[in-house]
């Protein structure tokens, strides 16, 4: 019998479509976003519904990192205020825990609103705190905000439906929740909407470059009337996160941020009881097959790691593409990189803002640099950047190899870096081939290939022909180093209750 040809690798026609360079021929008059963030020159801490300022009176400065500007003073949290914030959560606990969650559910819809009534302010005031562009503040981290707290409001009154076969759902007590700088907003979110909607009380620290929207966000816990003591917010750096962790009464602790210091919290919980959640770094693999529809999946692509700047832990940083359209993509992808717009995050137009800080500046540069000296080819786009601020221009690495630190380790800035594969198999392996396990996306015509990857990547989250979308009803976590745990859904509720 004669043996089967070999199947041919379908290559495509280099693209004939002219370029989308613009030039100076649309030239954008700024457009900044003009509303009043309505930021105080001093925050305190809010313990037991009420703002007291540290008790040693210690105090840091948040800048923006878009023009290294002072926006306030904040207060610095330490072990004695932190035990004050437990001790107020620990005081609230039996009555906000024993109220009808029907009770519970109305508060939780009112924050929803009032987030709401404020989202242009709150929009602008994370834009100035982090150095996201205001797009992004405005049509994404407010509203998935107050949709995370509409959706546990309906939840919170129906509780032993979200767990069949539960008689009994119980909170935990009071619960230690330490949020990152990337969306710190939205993150508050996540974690305060199912800890309330459960029943249980919080003591919250966020992240020290971005603690303005939690605070602002406190305003919004007084105006709803919320019991004093049901969320305390304590800000600070690392020993701040670290004394919310080591505090005995913590009945569970959740934690989003990087995977060293999600390490640091295995350890020190490890043994004491406390429930633990960790949502930690990522190095996703967006896999991009020959058959994919090339316009969507190039834009899928350029949001999967330039959105926030790459200040995504299931950013898409590792490109796997089929040899066969490498040059093509190659090529699109880089034409696309220059049309984008790097510079004032307020400014409407701007599609990459600022990076979140002096520190994060320098980790993304090193990285960099590594990537070049390990042997990888850098592509940057000309852009003028402003002179003051944090700033990196969209970068692409082609020529990537397994091996490379840009391939292994989180960059968490603008920065892809572009692997090829030929088969199925030698994507999968590829794909799975990271310490982390956090998402993945895939961009094919072929629906039984999107079922065999989804079962086949090691990964919580895998996006189909898309990249990047998020509904509070869908539980977002992670495998291996990216953690475990779930936050949304009802996965993200059983980790803040008891079942009997
Ligand atoms: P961290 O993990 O240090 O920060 C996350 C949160 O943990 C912050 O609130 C931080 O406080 C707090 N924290 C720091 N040390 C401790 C501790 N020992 N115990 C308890 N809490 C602590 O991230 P970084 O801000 O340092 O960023 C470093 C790298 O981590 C980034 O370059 C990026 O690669 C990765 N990262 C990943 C994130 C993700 O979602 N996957 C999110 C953020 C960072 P504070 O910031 O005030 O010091």
């Amino acid at each position: 019998m004669p043996s089967a040809p070999a199947r041919s690798v379908r290559r495509r026609r280099t693209p004939t479509a002219p370029e989308l360079i613009f030039g100076n021929l649309w030239e954008f008059d700024p457009s900044p976003e003009t509303a009043d963030p309505k930021l105080k020159a001093q925050y305190d801490l809010l313990i037991d519904g009420r703002f007291v300022p540290a008790r040693r009176g210690a105090r840091f400065t948040s800048i923006n990192p878009a023009n290294e500007k002072a926006l306030a003073e904040v207060a610095l949290a330490d072990e004695s205020d932190v035990a004050d914030a437990y001790a107020a959560a620990a005081r609230a606990f039996p009555r906000w825990s024993r109220l009808p969650g029907s009770e519970r559910g109305k508060y939780l819809f009112r924050l929803a609103r009032l987030l709401q009534d404020r989202a242009r302010e709150f929009a602008v005031a994370e834009t100035l705190d982090g150095g996201k562009p205001i797009r992004e503040s405005r049509d994404f981290d407010v509203p998935m905000a107050a949709a995370h707290f509409f959706y546990h409001a309906g939840w919170a009154d129906k509780l032993t439906y979200a767990f069949p076969g539960a008689r009994h759902v119980q909170p935990l007590g009071v619960v230690g929740q330490i949020i990152p700088w990337n969306f710190p907003l939205l993150m508050l979110a996540w974690k305060l909407a199912p800890a309330l909607a459960t029943g249980n009380t919080v003591v919250l620290k966020p992240a020290e470059t971005t603690s303005l929207t939690a605070l602002k966000f406190a305003e919004i816990l007084q105006e709803a009337e919320l019991p004093p003591g049901v969320v305390n917010i304590v800000t600070g750096a690392g020993a701040t996160g670290a004394a919310v962790v080591a505090h005995p009464q913590a009945a569970k602790i959740a934690f989003t941020g990087s995977t060293e210091v999600g390490r640091h919290i295995m350890r020190a919980t490890a043994g004491t009881g406390k429930r633990l959640t960790l949502e930690l770094g990522g190095k996703a693999a967006n896999i991009l097959f020959d058959d994919a529809p090339l316009d969507q999946a190039i834009e899928g692509v350029i949001n999967g790691i330039f959105f926030n700047q790459g200040h995504v832990c299931c950013a898409g940083s590792r490109l796997l593409v089929q040899e066969g359209i490498a040059d093509e993509v190659v090529a699109r992808l880089t034409l696309r990189l220059r049309s984008l717009r790097v510079g004032d995050p307020l400014d409407k137009n701007t599609d990459v803002g600022a990076i979140n800080s002096g520190e994060q500046l320098a980790r993304i540069k090193r990285l960099v640099a590594a990537g070049v000296r390990e042997g990888a080819t850098l592509y940057q786009p000309p852009c003028a950047l402003p002179r003051k601020g944090f700033y990196f221009p969209p970068t692409l690495f082609t020529g990537v190899q397994q091996s490379h630190r840009i391939a292994r380790e989180e960059v968490f800035g603008p920065v892809l870096s572009i692997l090829t594969f030929r088969t199925v198999d030698e994507a999968i392996e590829k794909a799975n081939n990271t310490a982390y396990g956090l998402s993945a996306g895939v961009w094919t015509d072929k629906g039984s290939r999107i079922l065999k990857l989804s079962t086949e990547l090691k990964a919580g989250v895998v996006w189909a022909n898309t990249y990047n979308k998020f509904d509070p009803a869908s539980p977002f976590g992670g495998y291996k180093e990216s953690g475990f745990g779930r936050e949304g859904g009802r996965h993200g509720l059983a980790d803040y209750v008891t079942l009997s």
